[in-house]
């Protein structure tokens, strides 16, 4: 059988780890070539670029802090040099940050927002003007706190409802050039984002896991076989959508 990505050309930003990580080698698995977006671990994306090559697969690293313009547009020119072309756009880039609402700053609310709003508009912004006349596929990676807020975190909640918000809005605008847009929101994925803000062993960890219907947190693993089916063909005729991939926690 042949490869569901075969002859295409990927872009996942923020995919030197975690759940960036693995769409980016599940995707190169499916035959796409893959551009692996950092912003500082050059270290974690250049060897996602060695685990895809050995395995036989197209893959290139390529820093750039995606909530800032002028490297989203250097960003696109690597990627151009790089594979000639772009069909899938993974805006995957996003950081997590809790507080309680007395903690709110403005450093706080433009951090995550200038990353998980405003970056992956001007990406998608950027990726539409490289999609050739087939169109393409974006996929935004939002969270089951879009549609089931946490408490400690309405502004990380708030940026993957209006990331929920801003799919639905572009499905309806870029349909007619052919290009789809989901939202793929995961619940909690083993991440070393999660790690590192804490989260696991917590009494939070385990209120998740006596919530989740499948009994478990996630793994980047779960996260990147579904990228490849919103990538790929097998979707071709879904956009608009936010797909739960949570367990069936939400
Ligand atoms: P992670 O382990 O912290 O990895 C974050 C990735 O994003 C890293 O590759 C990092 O690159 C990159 N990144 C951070 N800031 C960036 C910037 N300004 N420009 C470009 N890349 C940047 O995160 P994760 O847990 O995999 O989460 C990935 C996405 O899934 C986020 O959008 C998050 O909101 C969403 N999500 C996560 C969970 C979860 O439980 N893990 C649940 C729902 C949704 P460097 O290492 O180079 O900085």
């Amino acid at each position: 059988m042949s490869k569901k990505l075969e002859g295409k050309v990927a872009l996942v930003t923020g995919a030197s780890k975690g759940i960036g990580a693995s769409i980016a080698k599940y995707l190169a698995a499916e035959g796409a070539s893959v551009v692996v977006n950092y912003a500082s671990s050059k270290e974690g994306a250049d060897k996602v670029v060695a685990e895809i090559v050995k395995n036989g697969g197209k893959a290139v690293a390529v820093k750039a802090n995606v909530s800032k313009k002028a490297e989203i547009d250097k960003l696109f020119l690597e990627t151009k040099a790089a594979y000639g072309k772009l069909d899938v756009l993974v805006n995957n880039a996003g950081i997590f940050e809790f507080a309680p609402l007395e903690g709110v700053t403005e450093d706080h609310f433009h951090r995550q927002f200038d990353l998980n709003v405003l970056g992956l508009l001007l990406t998608t912004q950027k990726a539409v003007e490289h999609f050739g006349s087939d169109g393409g596929s974006i996929i935004n990676i939002s969270s089951v706190v879009a549609i089931s807020p946490q408490p400690n975190a309405s502004v990380y909640s708030a940026t993957k409802g209006a990331v929920d918000a801003i799919t639905k809005s572009l499905a309806k605008e870029l349909g007619p050039k052919k290009i789809r847009v989901n939202s793929l929101n995961p619940g909690m994925i083993e991440t070393e984002g999660v790690h590192t803000a804490g989260f696991i062993g917590t009494d939070f960890h385990k209120q998740i896991i006596a919530q989740t219907p499948l009994g478990r947190i996630g793994q980047p693993e779960d996260i990147g076989k579904v990228a490849v089916f919103l990538a790929s063909s097998d979707s071709g005729w879904v956009t608009g959508e936010t797909l739960m991939v949570s367990g069936g926690n939400r």
